[in-house]
């Protein structure tokens, strides 16, 4: 089955609404006037309840199928989108560019907040279903964990969520195509602050110093080591040391140096294995140096697992849109994303949508795919009807 005729007629209206978030792109959780145009839109279409101010800026909107579930059924599905934009200066060149200098819709989710309002319209207008549709608008998806603050201020139990899913688009899935997996689909990330005391001192005495920048290359040559060393090579991680900041002479040793990082990892056994070895590399090099290490660990966001039944409904459900080609097993991503967050909660499942050939995600000249609003809405309402069947 293609996509659902109504969307197309709906089309142009969701490109319109994309397009207008794109031009006033906001961050983290500083989302006030994408939030008052997606709660505007859902008052507009009827939504049975309009909630916003959920983990301060989140937006919930609720939709009643033409009946109550039967007993025994599921009776909620929540469909998620992010409204945050990100800190990058656009070079798109687009008519619809971003006004505020410096902020950017670099991660599509313009399109995201597009299509789950194009899948609230439908879903208000048809209400093809038994049960409830809970459509949910977060803020602060990039670093802020949106999500957390959205289920700390009660999102799960106040609007009784049974089950929950999330979409993303990919860059170079064929538009029309959809990826996803069962279990782990995107990595936890974790984050590694390094300071270095050494001793600095004349470049030509280093016998009489202790040398921050050379404690600083062991590090980061030693932590490598846990992932080549430490980690079942059948097992994924990633530690990248990205900031290494020390000195500003030829001819001085530097008192300190600056290291920082972040790990990523799809199992919890792994993130435990390597905070534990980072932790004692850490102390094993100042042990040998003499320089005094401070290591702040910090744990992100979680690993997204996909759960296993879940996962078959959003592959039915994609591929009915689709079709049974255009719907891929992919391999995880070592990116990461706070939906993990909500599927700690409640099982669900995570999909992502082809934006076809376009630049990267967080790439200045990246832009969200037009052409893939009606797959991805189709996507969600089918989501709904075949989940909530009347
Ligand atoms: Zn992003
Ligand atoms: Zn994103």
């Amino acid at each position: 089955m293609p996509i659902v005729n109504r969307v197309a007629d709906l089309q142009p209206d969701i490109q319109a609404w994309r397009q207008n978030i794109h031009e006033h792109p906001e961050l983290m959780y500083d989302v006030h006037r994408t939030a008052a145009f997606v709660a505007d839109r859902l008052r507009e279409f009827g939504c049975d309840e309009v909630a916003t101010g959920l983990g301060r800026t989140g937006v919930v909107g609720v939709i009643k199928g033409r009946k109550p579930a039967a007993n025994g059924d599921i009776k909620v599905i929540g469909l998620r989108a992010d409204m945050d934009a990100l800190p990058i200066k656009e070079e798109t060149n687009l008519a619809y560019a971003s006004k505020v200098p410096g902020k950017m819709h670099a991660c599509g989710h313009d399109g995201h907040t597009a299509m789950l309002l194009g899948a609230a319209r439908y879903l208000a207008e048809t209400r093809n279903f038994a049960g409830e549709a809970v459509v949910i608008f977060q803020p602060a998806e990039e670093g802020g964990a949106g999500a957390v603050a959205m289920i700390k201020d009660g999102l799960m139990d106040r609007f009784a969520i049974d089950q929950v899913y999330g979409m993303h688009n990919g860059p170079g899935i064929p538009v029309g195509s959809f990826a996803i997996r069962s279990g782990p689909i995107m990595a936890a990330t974790d984050s590694i602050d390094i300071r270095i005391e050494g001793l600095g001192g004349h470049a030509a005495r280093p016998h009489k110093c202790i040398d921050s920048v050379m404690v600083g290359a062991q590090l980061v040559t030693a932590l490598q080591s846990i992932v080549s060393r430490s980690v079942d090579p059948l097992d994924s991680a990633v530690i990248s040391i990205c900031e290494f900041h020390a000195g500003n002479a030829r001819n001085v040793i530097p008192q300190t140096a600056e290291l920082k990082g972040t790990v990523r990892t799809l199992t919890e056994e792994v993130r435990e294995l390597i905070e534990k070895r980072v932790r004692e590399v850490v102390a094993g090099v100042a042990q040998i140096t003499g320089a005094k290490i401070d290591l702040e660990y910090q744990r992100g966001y979680p690993v997204v697992v996909n759960h296993v039944s879940q996962t078959d409904v959003a592959t039915r459900a994609a591929k009915e849109i689709a079709g049974e080609a255009n719907v891929h097993e992919m391999p995880p991503l070592m990116g990461a994303e706070d939906f993990a967050y909500m599927l700690e909660q409640r099982p669900g499942a995570f999909i992502f949508c082809g934006n076809g050939d376009s630049k990267g995600l967080h790439h200045p000249a990246y832009n969200f795919n037009d052409d893939a609003i009606v797959y991805g809405t189709s996507y969600w309402i089918k989501l709904v009807e075949n989940t909530l069947a009347a």
